[in-house]
């Protein structure tokens, strides 16, 4: 059982490539034994070393596309404290419904918290906000997945009093729902009161947190509606404010004689307790499949039809296509998030999606999450920008199911620009003051948006991103990450997830709800102040499809003054697939390469012969690639007085090991036992002193032995060797070294002369060309520091 567990999910990823890595490992054993004295031996062996890292590099591509490695996935049901109590089959997801309630010293049945999420009776916690005229109650159901729906939409333009829509709004702050819950559950059969002469303007909040269910009149929607859209919410027991000093947002005061005075608000504004607002048109079918973020399970004469529609988005599309639109998650944030104060007068947002070919009931749930959980007054708009999809559903058929929303704009896109360039259409046209850019295949958790435009909000040079968790492509369970997760990358460029380190943790005394310090963001889903956005140059408009953005903007907002946050109290699922299920307009690997060698060369500095170095030297050749042109992006970076890269890794993510070098000191040959000196152009041996600079070379992460400006190259003709002035690009300059665990591993093996080893000699020249011979010690190298494997 427990090992079923493991292999579930991402668990299955990571382990398919435990697997693979002992393949190979068991493979280069084998290659191993192969007769180390024989030349061609030698070389069979050095490609296989090659072949592997490549393999391994493709794998790690193919298997791990960028938002998706060592992602700390739990289920729901792992939450700490859940484990010991007796639990149905689906109770687990009310675990973290549950949580909440036990802070607050209360027990709330399953049942009640179910009923928070699900307008389903009279016990139901949707305030029923009637806008329009009775006719419109008439279609209650939430709109069908495949067919356009346009009576029954929801409208959650708080304008739009008087439309023909009906809008239920969930309230779900929750300690004062409890209240609500324990309130109904005394008196079940209470008459539900007429709350008119109960709302009093200035305190809406207080009412959209202890109200029972009502059906409110016309004036009171309106006042409602006012109430919100200006967001005069005063907070009723001002005694709490200063209750949790950590929840309680700071309006920075600007630092005097820093730049960045501009940047910070200095508005007085009241504050409200977040908004958890969970609105559908009509009630959540409790027993619908996937509901609650449940695991969906499916029968197995189903699977040819999983695996038939596996493809179309690489993730469980048959499972999704069942899922309700609109269906429930549970609240996974931390406990005290859901008393946090955020300011009334926070800017409102574009929410961008971009996508191709999306999945149809992925889109919906997408766009749904966002109506039904953010603040109205802060959703100026959703806009869809349709990179030049090919799928029919995607046309009309979008166009008329969106246009029950008068907040969703479609953008189409005449030819497939790529994630990047669709971005930045959907940029264009924003009317927000801030931009959300999410991927098509989400669900916004409750409370998500408020804690994001927050930061915003404090200091327009924060860009916040939420906590991504995990949709689960196989069936469709949302799972929580670990908290205290930050994305970081790893070479060449690879994005990843990293624990914050303990001791960071402990030092500064970091709560579970503070804003995580992240050096990369995943990329997909985060906000930023548009006009901030364009100030920073928005994207490299050169990248193509998909790949390398997420870096790009990274090192872009850090080294030119900003800051990318998580923040763990806004969250939202995303499905993480194994594969991008689109095609790329040119091969796949060589689009993120590109783009890849495009961010290292603008923001890399002398740090881009890291990211060439793993794998990537082929990318120096320009007649192997061409990168396109730069000057634009690096007189952006001139211009924004951007630090250095040094800087970043400095400042930024410190706990980065990444040496300029993979070896340097002095070059003690083994069998000669003196070390290699460079003196007027030429190379001689001296008895070896760690005080003298002639002595001193670097063994580069582009495989250059080097010292200053020269480097070693073989002469092919002669046997011999030369000295020339170092290039990047230049192949014959490279030499393998301690490559791997090998019988070669402490010779200088030719690149481009395959088994040609250099040896050293005291007469005449130092240096020459020899095949390589694993027990020659005159082969044998050993620099003073090795500063990477
Ligand atoms: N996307 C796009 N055009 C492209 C590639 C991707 O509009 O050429 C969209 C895609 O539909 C998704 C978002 O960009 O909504 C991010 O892509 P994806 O989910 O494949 O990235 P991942 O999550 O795997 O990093
Ligand atoms: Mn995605």
């Amino acid at each position: 059982m427990k090992v079923r567990k493991y292999l579930r999910g991402s668990g299955r990823v990571l382990a398919f490539v435990f697997v693979a890595s002992i393949i190979w490992l068991l493979f280069d054993m084998a290659a191993l034994r192969i007769s180390l004295s024989d030349v061609s031996g030698q070389q069979l062996k050095e490609r296989l070393i090659r072949e592997r890292e490549f393999y391994k590099k493709e794998s790690m591509q193919a298997l791990h596309p960028r938002r998706s490695f060592t992602h700390p996935v739990r289920r729901v049901a792992d939450l700490p404290g859940t484990q010991k109590a007796p639990r149905r089959p689906k109770d687990d997801l009310f675990q973290v419904y549950r949580h909440k309630g036990e802070e607050q010293g209360q027990r709330v049945k399953d049942e009640q918290h179910k009923s928070l999420y699900l307008a389903k009776s009279n016990h139901s916690k949707f305030v029923d906000l009637k806008l329009g005229n009775a006719a419109a109650h008439q279609n209650d159901n939430a709109p069908k997945q495949n067919s356009p729906a346009k009576k029954e939409a929801v409208n959650l333009n708080v304008n739009a009093v008087g439309a023909e829509v009906t809008q239920k709004v969930a309230v779900k702050t929750l300690p004062a729902a409890h209240k609500a819950v324990d309130k109904v559950d005394s008196k079940p059969n209470e008459k539900v009161k007429d709350v008119k002469s109960e709302i009093q303007p200035k305190a809406i909040k207080s009412h959209l947190a202890q109200t029972t269910p009502h059906q409110l009149s016309n004036q009171d929607v309106k006042e409602v509606n006012e109430k919100v859209a200006q967001m005069q919410v005063k907070v009723t027991d001002k005694n709490n404010l200063g209750a949790d000093k950590g929840l309680k947002p700071a309006v920075n005061q600007p630092a005097e004689g820093k730049s960045r005075v501009s940047t910070i608000a200095v508005r007085k504004s009241d504050v409200h307790k977040v908004l958890s607002l969970d609105a559908t048109n009509s009630p959540r079918d409790p027993k619908a499949v996937g509901q609650f973020g449940q695991a969906a399970v499916v029968a197995n004469h189903e699977n040819s039809e999983v695996e038939k529609r596996w493809n179309e988005g690489h993730f469980n599309v048959y499972l999704s296509d069942k899922i309700p639109v609109d269906r429930a998650i549970p609240d996974t944030r931390p406990r005290k998030c859901a008393q946090s104060l955020i300011h009334d007068d926070l800017p409102s947002t574009s929410v961008i999606f971009c996508f191709v070919d999306e999945v149809w009931s992925t889109l919906l749930r997408s766009v749904h999450s966002v109506l039904n959980r953010s603040p109205p007054n802060l959703l100026k708009e959703i806009i869809l920008v349709d990179d030049f999809s090919t799928k029919d559903y995607l046309k009309k058929q979008l166009d008329d199911y969106m246009s029950q929303f008068p907040k969703v704009r479609i953008i189409r896109l005449k030819e497939r620009q790529g994630l990047i360039r669709a971005r930045l259409a959907g940029a264009a046209v924003a009317k927000g003051e801030v931009l959300t850019f999410l991927d098509s295949h989400v669900e916004c958790n409750v409370g998500w948006l408020e804690p994001l435009l927050e930061r915003v909000y404090l200091d327009r040079r924060k860009v916040p991103c939420p906590v991504i968790e995990v949709i689960s492509d196989k069936d469709m369970s949302y799972m929580l990450v670990d908290n205290f997760q930050r994305g970081i990358f790893k070479w060449p460029l690879v994005f990843g997830w990293s624990p914050v380190p303990a001791d960071y943790i402990k030092k500064n005394k970091m709560k579970d709800t503070d804003p995580i310090k992240c050096p990369v963001m995943a990329g997909g889903l985060f906000s930023i102040d548009k006009k901030y956005f364009f100030e920073l140059g928005s994207y490299d408009p050169g990248l193509d499809v998909w790949g390398g953005e997420n870096m790009e903007i990274s090192f872009k907002i850090w080294m030119c003054g900003g800051e990318i946050e998580i923040i763990p109290c806004s969250r939202v699922g995303h499905i993480f697939r194994g594969q991008n299920p689109y095609k790329f307009p040119k091969d796949r690997q060589k689009t993120v390469e590109r783009n890849l060698a495009r961010v290292a060369e603008v923001w890399l500095d002398e740090y881009k012969d890291l990211f060439y170095g793993h794998g990537y030297t082929h990318l120096l050749n320009k007649k192997v690639i061409d990168i396109g042109n730069l000057t634009d992006q690096i007189g952006l970076r001139k211009r924004l007085k951007c630090q250095s890269f040094k800087w970043y890794l400095d400042n930024v993510y410190p706990d980065m090991n990444a040496p300029l070098a993979k070896a340097g000191g002095l070059v003690y040959n083994r069998g000669l036992r003196k070390c290699l000196a460079l003196q007027s152009d030429s190379l001689s041996f001296e008895t070896c002193d760690l005080s003298k600079q002639t002595q001193h070379f670097n063994y580069t992460w582009v495989r250059n032995i080097r010292h200053h400006e020269l480097c070693i190259a073989p002469q092919v003709q002669s046997n011999n060797f030369a000295l020339q002035p170092c290039d990047n690009a230049k192949n014959e300059q490279r030499w393998l070294h301690k490559s791997s665990v090998s019988s070669l591993a402490e010779h200088f093996s030719a690149e481009v002369l395959r088994g040609m080893c250099l040896e050293g000699k005291l007469e005449g020249q130092a240096l020459h060309l020899r095949a390589c011979d694993a027990n020659n010690l005159f082969q044998k190298w050993q620099f003073t520091h090795y500063y990477a494997r």
